[in-house]
């Protein structure tokens, strides 16, 4: 089979590529490797049930017990794993925001933390042998234990200056994609004493809702409704809730780099300083926020589990992606959609409403290009531009950054498709456009000759 795991654990279409053959296997070969009692947890896809029953039957076959959640966010699950000692692993059921006939399995290591590529090849590896079952007698057993939702939201708000954000009487939209986010974001939110009016509420609802990635062309219902009841914020998760995107109180949807930018100065000006950790492709603006508050950016690879390991190497107070994928050490080392929400909200109460925090950002222009590029052409293509550009300043820790005083341009191939991709981002938009232009010329001639 080889390589399963994508960068968000392994997903696939029901009954065609994901399916209970696969999610048995799957169950057995992570319950060989993770052995003891594994957490399950689910978000509120239609196939939830079919892929949990089929996981745990593989997990009891090999004599895990298994620890049923219900459907909580990811982050819940996690914060269980992370806080039962006696739990060796966690599995999550969930395709995050892809569409509705997707599902998927993604395996969490024993301190709540996303598994390692280690990890992940060893359960890859055993995947493909024929794993013995235990005796009859040493067969694991079946709980379903509730409750992990509403200790997780315990844990986020016991985080968070409660007393400030009650006394702020703020209004809020949720939009939780009738995903997994359904009973702990409302919760949340009414334990801090915000108002909140939510829309795709409903776990039995059709799931998403609305088309599944939180982009702002999917979530007009949500821009809409908050300046229709006055709100002074909105909030979107994704269908698993490790994730989420804002909307200012004029219905404007946030871009991820400019939640990312507002956080990062809120928690940096509360810590006194302190070290933020991004990856290679976030937008400028958050160096110049850090910087004029006296912190630090870190830049990393590309993928939440890797900006996550570093902030635990480094000790950083934050860190995250601008897909609205946001980790908060002080609570766990993982993306937190509840978290998000808490710090967002205090970040109003303490530095003003959202959109005037937003006009306040410096702005960069994004020239994103995609190129078809066959896989053994893509180091040969990196090569090729580091050895052909003029730029001095060069950056390898994910594919190539060229670096300048007036932009940044970043080469880089994508991990799971034959596609090569081009970032430019300059606060001269044409400069964007031309360095751009120029490069994706480079990057086709070299593939066409080849
Ligand atoms: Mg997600």
């Amino acid at each position: 089979m080889g390589r399963m795991f994508g960068t968000n654990g392994v997903r696939g279409v029901i009954n065609q590529d994901m399916n209970i053959q696969l999610a048995m296997q799957m169950g057995k070969a992570v319950g060989t490797v993770l052995h003891g009692i594994v957490a399950v947890a689910t978000d509120t896809r239609m196939s939830a049930d079919m892929l949990r029953a089929a996981v745990s039957a593989g997990l009891m076959s090999v004599g895990c017990d298994v620890v049923f959640l219900g459907a909580i966010p990811t982050p819940a699950l996690q914060y269980y794993v992370k806080t039962n000692d006696a739990v060796a692993c966690g599995i999550m059921i969930t395709a995050s925001h892809n569409p509705p006939e997707f599902n998927g399995i993604k395996v969490v290591a024993a301190d709540g933390t996303e598994a390692s590529k280690e990890q992940e090849a060893a359960i890859e590896d055993k995947y493909d042998e024929i794993i013995p079952e235990v005796p009859w007698n040493m067969v694991g057993g079946y709980r379903h234990v509730p409750g992990a939702d509403d200790a997780y939201v315990d844990a986020v708000v016991s985080k968070l200056d409660r007393e400030a954000i009650r006394a702020a009487g703020l209004t809020v939209v949720l939009d939780c994609a009738n995903g997994a986010a359904f009973h702990t974001s409302p919760l949340l939110l009414r334990k801090l004493g915000v108002r909140a009016v939510t829309i795709n509420g409903n776990p039995q609802g059709e799931f998403p809702g609305h088309p599944s990635e939180p982009t702002a062309d999917n979530l007009t219902d949500l821009c809409r409704m908050v300046v229709d009841v006055h709100a002074d914020l909105g909030i979107a998760h994704d269908g698993d809730a490790d994730r989420c995107v804002f909307v200012d109180g004029n219905g404007n949807y946030i871009p991820g780099d400019k939640t990312l930018a507002i956080l990062a100065k809120g928690i940096v000006m509360a810590n006194g300083g302190g070290e933020v950790v991004t990856p290679v492709a976030t937008s400028s603006v958050i160096d110049d926020v850090v910087g004029s508050v006296g912190g630090k950016v870190v830049r990393t690879a590309v993928g939440s589990p890797v900006v996550a390991r570093k902030m635990m190497d480094d000790g950083g107070v934050f860190g995250g992606e601008e897909n609205g994928g946001l980790i908060f050490p002080d609570h766990q080392y993982c993306r937190d959609g509840a978290m998000a929400i808490g710090r967002m909200l205090e970040c109003i109460v303490r530095n003003g409403p959202l959109n005037f925090q937003t006009a306040a950002l410096p702005t960069y222009y994004t020239e994103k290009r995609k190129m078809e590029c066959p896989d053994d052409l893509k180091d040969a293509v990196l090569k090729f531009l580091e050895s052909h550009t003029t730029i001095k300043n060069k950056d390898r820790t994910d594919g190539l950054k060229l670096i300048t005083n007036d932009f940044w341009l970043l080469a880089r191939p994508s991990g799971t498709e034959p596609i090569f991709r081009i970032y430019v981002e300059s606060k001269d938009r044409d400069k964007a456009v031309k360095t751009a232009d120029r490069y994706q010329k480079m990057v086709e001639s070299f593939i066409s000759s080849a």
